[in-house]
């Protein structure tokens, strides 16, 4: 059956139980753990354990739960909105959930899924906002992966943010016309200075900046962020890159940044390519400038999504040159740098005790002119030089530097697609290095590192650089 058709077995209900008894039946692990898990809700809990454990006990005493000490009877389960049955004898588990029935009250009983009426979610707890997660009993162990994966993506603070936009639930749906441009108020209150000063614990600012909101809500301003998709594997994104993908109306991203990456952005999301691959320019930065100005004139939320970091040979620069002139709001989310996910690949120290301890990142593009950029003479004194798109001028890179006094053994290291599947590793010294420009096998996106840190580097899963001629059979 396609995914879509698939039908749930249980539905997932929140139901409500502020003052109500819930009823927990057993004196061991299983209870306790039903006990926390409904202590997270403002129901009355009613413990029925016989001779509970020490660590049940404590909780008891400590949480202020009911606590019937004796045997169990239907009586126990008087009022109660829900019942769990936690004994771990079958037999009573059976007559805990029979007597629930009888009383028309749903009852869950612990590890015996055919008895249970409902089942319990690995919950996210940010009241008054829940995220519950249920497998219908096929993988607990999943449903806590998920519930991790959830946790880590909602800011601590959002209860509290969700308690303060229900205090302007009211004014908004009176002030601000249904649709796009209510839409647009609670995506900004959810996301900017509000819930940024929620986050700080700081509520009278959050009011504030949530009334300035409000009044301006008529003409809301979209927002730009320069996102680092890093090195081009997907879990080498930030957490923030993350949510700012969810969150996106239009992605706007570099032809190096993988389509693996592009599609972890919201599903509806609007996605533009502006190409900037070597010898196919599809739009020019002044082109590219302009749609991100454009874009967010017209109160959209643009994640402009760029490979490694986005102030590393990213042409930022003129990008948020471009958005401060036009007064929009923009933010820079920073990434992790080809360099650094191509010394990753190696083993490769860039800082190395007593032989490197400065960095240059550099394009070698500049090395054409007459006189020498300062960067050689760095490397000269020892620097560890990591050159970007450094491929077709990598003979320059080569013959310049020698010039400049660095030894032809100096040792160099080549990743093609660093941090991706498809990595490829080459090691060799300056010498080789001109050899870089004739490899025709080398499509993807080449990270040259020079320098004496190099020879820290694990060259096990490296090939030489320069070919050897094979020898010719006989
Ligand atoms: N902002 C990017 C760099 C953009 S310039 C960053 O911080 O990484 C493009 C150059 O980056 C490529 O020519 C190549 O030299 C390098 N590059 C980007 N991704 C790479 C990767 N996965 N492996 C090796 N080099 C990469």
């Amino acid at each position: 059956m396609a995914d879509q058709e698939r039908k749930l077995n249980a539905f997932p209900v929140f139901m409500r139980v502020q003052n109500r008894a819930v009823v927990i039946v057993g004196n061991g692990e299983e209870a306790l753990a039903k006990c926390r898990l409904i202590a997270q809700s403002s129901a009355v809990l009613r413990v029925v354990a016989g001779a509970p454990e020490a660590a049940l006990a404590r909780w008891i005493v400590d949480n202020g739960a009911e606590h019937i000490a004796g045997k169990y009877e239907a009586a126990h389960l008087k009022d109660a909105i829900l019942v769990f049955a936690a004994t771990g004898e079958e037999n009573l588990d059976r007559r805990i959930v029979s007597d629930a029935r009888k009383s028309n009250i749903p009852a869950n009983a612990v590890d015996r899924p055919e008895l249970c009426n409902f089942y319990t979610p690995a919950l996210v707890n940010r009241a008054p906002v829940a995220v519950a997660i249920g497998t219908e009993g096929a993988g607990p162990v999943l449903a806590q992966m998920i519930r991790a994966k959830i946790d880590r993506l909602l800011a601590p603070s959002l209860g509290a943010a969700a308690i303060l936009a229900a205090s302007y639930r009211v004014a908004a749906e009176k002030l601000l016309p249904r649709g796009n441009t209510r839409r647009r108020f609670w995506k900004a209150f959810f996301s900017g200075d509000v819930s940024d000063a929620v986050a700080l614990g700081d509520l009278s600012s959050a009011r504030r900046a949530a009334t300035r909101l409000l009044r301006s809500a008529g003409d809301l301003q979209g927002h730009v962020a320069l996102v680092g998709a890093g090195p081009g594997a997907e879990d080498l994104l930030t957490l923030r890159a993350q949510r700012l993908l969810m969150e996106a109306d239009v992605i706007v991203h570099d032809a190096l940044v993988p389509e693996a990456v592009v599609a972890m952005g919201r599903r509806d999301a609007e996605r533009l390519a502006a190409g900037k691959r070597k010898g196919c320019h599809s739009k020019t930065q002044e082109q590219i400038n302009a749609l991100l100005v454009e874009l967010a004139s017209r109160g959209k939320r643009v994640v402009r999504l760029k490979s490694g970091d986005p102030l590393v040979f990213g042409r930022a620069g003129e990008e948020m040159q471009a958005l401060r002139d036009a007064g929009i709001s923009y933010e820079v989310v920073p990434g992790i740098t080809a360099a650094f996910a191509a010394a990753a690949d190696f083993e490769l120290p860039l800082t190395l005790r007593g032989v490197a301890s400065s960095m240059v990142f550099t394009t070698g593009h500049d090395l054409k002119g007459q006189s020498l950029p300062d960067w050689a003479k760095l490397a000269v004194s020892g620097a560890t030089v990591a050159v970007y798109m450094g491929r077709t001028v990598a003979a320059d890179v080569s013959t310049r530097l020698a010039e400049a006094g660095l030894s032809p053994d100096t040792a160099v290291a080549v990743v093609e697609n660093a941090s991706r599947p498809d990595a490829r590793l080459f090691h060799g010294t300056l010498n080789d290095l001109p050899s870089l420009a004739d490899r025709d096998d080398l499509d993807g996106p080449v990270m040259t590192i020079i320098g004496d840190a190099v020879a820290g580097a694990n060259l096990e899963k490296s090939n030489p650089l320069a070919r050897r001629k094979a020898a010719i059979a006989a």
